[in-house]
Parts: C-alpha cells; structure tokens; sequence
C-alpha cells in the first residue's frame, strides 16, 4: 500500500480515492481535475479557480517559470502559493513536454526538482521522455531507459515533503508500458502520470488511450495513483476513471475557450453554431449564445473558460456519485454515444473486462442493461466465473419460462440474458436481479450460452434441457450439442 494514497470506492476499475499531500496540508479526494494555469497568461485567475468552481488543485509549469526571469525570482522570493494567490495543492509540471515539442530543454531532473521544492511546489515532475505513440521499438525502449533513470535520480533526489511525480512511458509498446508501470511503482515516487497520450487524444483514438493505460495500469497495479496527462475534455473523464485514472489535468478549458469551442461532456461546438446553450452554470444562464457572441474576445474567452470549468467539474462529480451508485460503466455507456470513437473507447475498456473484475465490487446497485455493450461487463463475466461454486444435481431444466413442474427433472433454474442460468433462489441477489429490457438482443442471448457452455462443462455427469423463449440459432449456436433444446413459445403456442 502506498502511504499517501488510500482506495475508498471502486467501481470497474475506477475508484473514490484520497491522496495525502503533506507538503500542502491537504487530502485531495479523487477522482480531482487540475485546471492548467500558464504563469503568462491567465483566463481565469488561480483564486477564482479555488472559490468560484471548487478547484482544490492545479498544475502549472516549473520549467516557464524557471526559465522567465521575473517568474523565477519572484517564485523563489514568495513561494508559488502566494506568487499565484491559490490556497490549494499545487502540482508542477517539468518541461518534459517543451522537451517533445521543441527537442529540447535547459534543466536536468536534480535541477528543477530542486527548483520545484524551493518554490514550494506540493508534487513534484522529473523531466522524463515523452515518448510519442507508433515509435519504432527501438527508440521506444532507449528512451524508456532514459525516463527510468530520472526517476532513480528523483527518488534519490532531496525532495522533502514534497510529493513526486514518476510518469509512464512505453509509447504504443503495450509490454513497455506495462514494464514501465512496474519499474514506477517499484520507486519510491508517489504520483504516476501516465504520459505522452495527448496525440493520441487529438486523432481521436480512445480505444489506443485505453491500451496504454491498462497496460501501465497493470504494471503499477491497484493502490498507485494514476495521472492521465493531458486528459482535459469532459466527454473522457468517465471512460479514463472506469480504466482506472485517477488525475486529470485541463489546459482544454482555457484552449478552446480562446477559439470559441464551447466543451460538453458529449463533445465540443463552436459558439458560432449554437442557436442555444444546453447547459445551466451562471455563464449559459446569464447570456444567450447571440449574447456570448457580442461580447468583446477578452470577456467572451473568459466566460467561455468558464463554461467549460463548470462542465468539466460538474462530470467529475457525476463520475463520483457514479462510483458511489455502482453505475459508472452505465456513465461510461452513455458518454460512448457521443462519437464512434467513444464506442471504440468503450469497447476497448470492455475487452480488459478481466483487468477492470479484480476491483470490480461483488455487490452494487441493480445492474441496468442498457445496449449490448453491456453484455461484456465484468459482472457479466464473474457470473459465469462463479458457476463452479454452485452445486449441481443429475437433471437440470434451465428455462427462460416458468419453473418445470414435471418431476422429469431435479431442480429449475432461471435463465436471464446476458447472465446465463442460475439457480432461483438467487433471483433477488446482484447482479442476476438486473433490469434488462424484454426485447431483449443476441449479444445478451450469446453471453447467456456462453453461461450455459460453462455450466454444463463444469458438470459432465449431469443431463441439461433448456426451454428458451424462441433463441436464433446464431445464440443457440454456443450452447453445447448434448443439451436438449425446447423452443417455449412454439410449446405455448402464444396462449
Ligand atoms: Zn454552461
């Protein structure tokens, strides 16, 4: 377990956590955005970020301020608190992203780490290699190892109180993630920011941003807070949390504020094409879009950013009341109809279903299923795992219908879509007593066969019929030869 970090909730793989940061006196509660404050230019002041939208984080970077002469002096002189007038933690970013986007930089780790510390920063960032997605191996690797050693250098480093950052790098090299995620949490480091997605957030490929992160996610394991660096757009937070995020920053709200892109948690617009605001904050409930329109850049980039901090804080706390309700993956569902490139996230996070199980809890509110999608969820998946616990006698009739009232067989068990058979005085217990639609689909179908595959392998000295409510025969297709099949609605004849 790692000291400043405690797991409160989980649901999937996303969890309620609390972080101890000593160095500024504060447990931030996760999952917690950082708005990006750039030290030149501020849409929306550090203050306002704490007492107007509840900020109780942000990151700035080290490596602007260190290397602006007026920054630097004046960071060091009162301290990066009173320097930004921002009551809260204050995280630090090192310049590794200057490093990939202009080659190079000016400060080693043991510099601006130590920088970091004496302008009072609360956590701390080595200046690791950022390196981007579809890399050959090689180059992969080698700056890896490069990465690897600034977080020796780091943890060795003379850091205090203040918490340090030990980013995870691999590219799209899914076994260098998780390598990577292996040596970081081996550190003594304490926050671990999974790096370099950006390009891949910007072409859209949230089903890659899903690899890499439960590729790392495997190599820190459960008890490692995880950053997904520069993760800023709503639509994502719940996708990133169910894998297992725990950090988010936004640079977004201010960024698109200044090219009139207006955030919701389905997508983005432009100011231009909005006829009206689908949004309550005070920003969408004082102006109309034409009045947005009207207002001067300064004051209409300013509100704008508003717009999208209120959006961006309001998801959070949805995600978390999701945690809380046992309904994230629900969220998660609903947030992947915004785009087809959502649905590909979505679905990849389905196909780590075994990953997301371990901290899935055994017990939650009632199961909903609500698109086919749900027919991959790791409920869905330990229901069939727990089959082998259950006791199984000589004759089993598993129905869709009413319970066989022959004595041609020993015991009834009910049969629901997606979860397969069960025995029925487990009826009222999670997650069997789903709410699942009555038209209902063949993923659910396929996913129930799949159930009484299993059951009926775990029990090979025991005979099977099952009476299902009109199965096509792409379903029954996966249910095993040996089990007699009775069609119930040609038997019923629609009385
Ligand atoms: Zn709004």
């Amino acid at each position: 377990m790692r000291e400043s970090f405690e797991v409160r909730a989980t649901d999937a793989g996303g969890r309620i956590g609390e972080l101890s940061v000593p160095r500024a006196g504060h447990t931030l509660e996760t999952p917690a955005l950082l708005p990006v404050i750039n030290p030149n230019m501020q849409t929306i002041t550090p203050r306002e970020l704490s007492s107007t939208f509840g900020a109780e984080a942000l990151i700035t970077n080290a490596y602007i301020i260190h290397s602006t002469d007026s920054l630097r002096d004046r960071s060091l002189e009162e301290g990066l608190h009173e320097m930004l007038d921002f009551p809260g933690v204050i995280m630090t970013d090192s310049g590794s992203f200057q490093l990939s986007e202009y080659g190079e930089i000016s400060v080693t780790t043991e510099e601006i780490l130590e920088f970091q510390r004496d302008i009072g920063s609360d956590i701390g960032t080595p200046v690791d290699i950022p390196t981007p997605p579809d890399v050959g191996r090689k180059r992969a690797e080698t700056e890896l190892e490069i990465t690897q050693q600034r977080l020796e250098i780091a943890a060795a480093a003379p850091t205090g109180e203040m918490l340090v950052s030990a980013p995870v790098q691999g590219s799209t090299h899914l076994k260098l993630r998780e390598r990577a995620g292996r040596h970081a949490a081996a550190t003594s480091l304490d926050v671990f920011p999974v790096g370099a997605v950006v390009p891949l957030m910007n072409e859209y490929r949230y089903d890659d941003v899903v690899d890499v992160v439960g590729a790392a996610k495997r190599g820190l394991g459960t008890d490692c807070p995880v950053h997904l660096f520069g993760a800023g757009h709503p639509m994502m937070f719940a996708l990133a949390v169910a894998m297992g995020c725990d950090l988010f920053d936004s640079a977004a709200y201010a960024l698109y504020a200044r090219d009139d892109r207006y955030l919701t948690v389905s997508g983005t617009r432009h100011l231009e094409e909005l006829e009206y605001l689908p949004c309550s904050c005070p920003v969408c409930t004082e102006y109309t879009p034409d009045e947005l329109r009207a207002l001067g850049e300064t004051e209409r980039e300013k509100n704008l950013a508003a717009h999208n901090l209120f959006v961006s804080f309001e998801e959070i706390r949805r995600i978390k009341g999701a945690i809380r309700d046992g309904n994230l993956l629900e969220l998660v569902d609903q947030r992947a109809r915004s785009h087809p490139t959502m649905l590909d996230g979505f679905r990849a996070l389905l196909d780590h279903a075994d990953q997301l199980e371990r901290t899935d809890p055994a017990s939650k509110g009632t199961f909903f299923y609500t698109s086919h999608e749900s027919a991959r969820r790791p409920e869905v998946r330990r229901h069939h795992q727990r089959l082998a616990r259950l006791s199984v006698p000589d004759r089993v009739f598993l129905t869709e219908g009413s319970a066989s009232s022959t004595d041609a067989f020993d015991v009834s068990w009910r049969v629901i879509p997606p979860f397969g058979p069960f025995p029925r005085a487990l009826s009222q217990t999670y997650p069997v007593s789903a709410e699942v639609p009555e038209r209902t689909d063949d993923a659910a179908r396929q996913a129930a066969a799949t159930g009484i595959e299993r059951l009926v392998a775990l029990n090979p000295d025991s005979e099977f019929t099952f009476g299902h409510a009109g199965w096509s025969n792409s379903a029954l297709k996966t249910v095993p030869d040996r089990v007699e099949l009775w069609d119930l609605t040609a038997r019923t004849g629609g009385d």
